[in-house]
């Protein structure tokens, strides 16, 4: 007989909401991807090397030139230094590289401590380690993070922090104050921070992304994922990468060779050129998504949802409780079925959900997809 791993995890709710979407020919702003393509430059870049013998293995680590690029990169938004050779994998994806650092370095009965509404694949990659995901939720509506509570939380077991800012689904980011009580804490316990920024560039309002890999303290003792798939509207190419330590990068490579060697080759190579050639990509993102948020947000604002403007990721947390009175699983698919508009229900991120009723809206989407979403919301 098997016994499941992971009893409690069904299939996730980005792929639930997606399908839904599909079946009843829904505008789809549930799950996080954008309607339109990348660059048309990075795609021919790819394209290239497909064509130009570079399809085999590249190196474990990433291919040096992309690594170099992306060392370029923090150094110029951040004025942080990350040795490319030992303190960056490039990875398929965030995902594997939060499941990589996670495993390298938690075992069996630690705690990993990590922020409701949490983002779905943390849990799980702590459950799979044999250890214990502790969940501290953010209250809505401004979802800080409390730091007594997290102080309270700390056991001699306790192990890891994970954090995630701009923050899925929320839309809120973190202060230099939270960096700032995080390192204290991460001190004094001597615990591992796991940093998940992949909406590091998508950050509004004339806003800086405060970085872990910025603050000295945390850089000397975090992992800190990031995702091409946001930055250059490629989600399906699942490709991002891992900077830590070289000690702590050491270990996540060990389990990143085993889990899939490696990144794809022409993705890594296509990027390297097209970060070296474009580096304005980065600078027009907040503005890019910025004006898509203001478009969503001015279109629904005659609407009965309640919201604040999010503060970064391509997410719209709307508060539907003037709306209906049923529990957010129930509201995401009647909207889906009723009104054709899918969203993702909130309280799927929570260990114990808060007795509030909110939505995420993805506004990764043409303007007219965006527009004609809103038009459906208006009326309810
Ligand atoms: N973390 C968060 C918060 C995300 O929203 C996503 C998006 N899917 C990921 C990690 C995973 O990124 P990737 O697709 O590069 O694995
Ligand atoms: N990160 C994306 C979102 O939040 C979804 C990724 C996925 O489907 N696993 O919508």
């Amino acid at each position: 007989m098997i016994k499941s791993k992971l009893p409690h995890v069904g299939t996730t709710i980005f792929t639930v909401m997606s399908q839904m979407a599909a079946e009843h020919g829904a505008i789809n702003l549930s799950q996080g991807f954008p309607d339109y393509d990348g660059p048309a430059a990075l795609k021919d870049r790819v394209k290239h090397y497909i064509d130009h013998g570079y399809n085999q293995y590249p190196p474990m680590a990433g291919i040096p030139r992309l690594r170099e690029a992306i060392a370029r990169k923090l150094e110029n938004c951040y004025g942080v230094s990350a040795d490319p050779d030992t303190e960056i994998t490039v990875t398929p994806g965030a995902t594997e590289a939060i499941y990589c650092a996670v495993t390298a370095v938690i075992e069996a009965g630690d705690e990993v401590i990590m922020f409701d509404p949490a983002y779905d694949s943390y849990e799980p990659a702590v459950l799979l380690a044999g250890a214990k995901p502790v969940h501290i939720p953010l209250e809505p509506p401004a979802y800080r993070i409390d730091w007594e509570r997290v102080a309270k939380a700390i056991t001699p077991r306790t192990r890891m922090i994970m954090i995630n800012s701009p923050h899925n689904p929320t839309g809120t980011v973190i202060t230099a104050g939270d960096l700032d009580a995080l390192a204290a804490l991460a001190e004094k316990h001597d615990l591992i921070v796991c940093s998940d920024e992949v909406y590091e560039h998508l950050i509004y309002d004339g806003a800086k992304h405060a970085t872990v890999l910025a603050h000295p303290t945390l850089r000397a003792r975090a992992y800190v994922v990031f995702s091409f798939g946001k930055t250059y509207h490629v989600t399906g190419w699942k490709t991002g990468y891992c900077v830590a330590p070289a000690a702590l990068t050491t270990e996540m490579r060990k389990v990143h060779q085993f889990v899939t060697f490696v990144g794809i080759q022409p993705i890594q190579q296509g990027l390297a050129d097209f970060m070296d050639a474009h580096p304005e990509h980065l600078t027009e993102l907040p503005h890019f998504y910025q004006r898509k948020r203001d478009l969503f947000n001015a279109a629904i604002a005659d609407s009965r949802f309640v919201f604040e403007p999010s503060a970064g990721t391509y997410f719209q947390l709307v508060d539907y409780s003037a709306i209906s009175e049923l529990p957010d699983r129930e509201f995401a698919a009647w909207l889906t079925r009723e009104v054709g508009v899918a969203a993702i229900p909130v309280s799927v991120f929570y260990e114990t959900p808060p007795a509030a009723r909110y939505v995420r809206f993805c506004f990764c989407k043409e303007d007219e997809t965006l527009q004609k979403a809103a038009a459906r919301l208006v009326g309810l």
